[in-house]
């Protein structure tokens, strides 16, 4: 099984990025080791939300990432490591193929060490290190993006799940050759 890209972590950076992935057509998986820190936030500054509790925001996110087509796995990744110009994730007993990963891992820097992933000091409160990467999400690896608090966002749930979609908007442009845009316009009731 071939996926265009790889999503590990389902927080609200990861899971925004499978929304927006597997509605613009591309083979998304999507993983979660069940770690998030959304876990313990009781969340009233999102827009659009009134308010609502973590895990609630964690598993509508990881429902809406389903309904598009998204393949959710909740399973911890262990390792990813190069096959030819692809990757290959490793998940237990399980491997699965993918042409593009986006790390969204939170807190968590071991796969992207392990990667050989350039890491920098945690600029935001708390957070001790991320991954560097660049404007677009890009790491120093070739199509490997990562996202969210993991790559020095603050740390908030509207930014994190936005900068997931942004970065996910720009790998799905990347596949596509040229700028994706994913607008639904309301039914006419005439
Ligand atoms: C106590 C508390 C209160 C908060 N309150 C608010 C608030 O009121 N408003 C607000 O906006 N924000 C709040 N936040 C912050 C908010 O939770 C974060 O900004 C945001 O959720 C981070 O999203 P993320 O997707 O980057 O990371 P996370 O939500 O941490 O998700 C990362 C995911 O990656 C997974 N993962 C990591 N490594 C692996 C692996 N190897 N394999 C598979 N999965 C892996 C983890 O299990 C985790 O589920 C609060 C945080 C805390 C701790």
């Amino acid at each position: 099984m071939m996926y265009d890209i790889a999503i590990i972590g389902a927080g609200p950076a990861g899971a925004s990025a499978a929304i927006f992935s597997a509605k613009a057509g591309k083979k998304t998986l999507l993983t979660d080791s069940g770690k998030s820190i959304t876990k313990k936030a009781w969340v009233k500054n999102h827009y659009g939300v009134k308010d609502i509790e973590g895990p609630d925001l964690l598993e509508i996110g990881m429902q809406q990432a389903k309904a598009v087509g998204a393949e959710l796995k909740t399973e911890k990744v262990t390792k990813i490591e190069n096959h030819g110009k692809n990757f290959l994730v490793h998940m237990g007993q399980h491997q699965y193929e993918a042409k593009h990963i986006l790390l969204a891992t939170g807190l968590s820097v071991d796969l992207a060490e392990d990667m050989g992933l350039k890491i920098v000091d945690g600029q935001e409160p708390r957070i001790a290190r991320n991954i560097k990467v660049d404007h677009e999400g890009k790491t120093n690896k070739k199509n490997v993006w990562a996202a969210g608090t993991v790559a020095g966002e603050s740390v908030h749930t509207i930014i994190t799940s936005g900068h997931g979609a942004k970065v996910a908007i720009n790998i799905i442009s990347e596949l596509n050759g040229q700028r994706y845009v994913d607008h639904d316009i309301i039914q006419s009731k005439d």
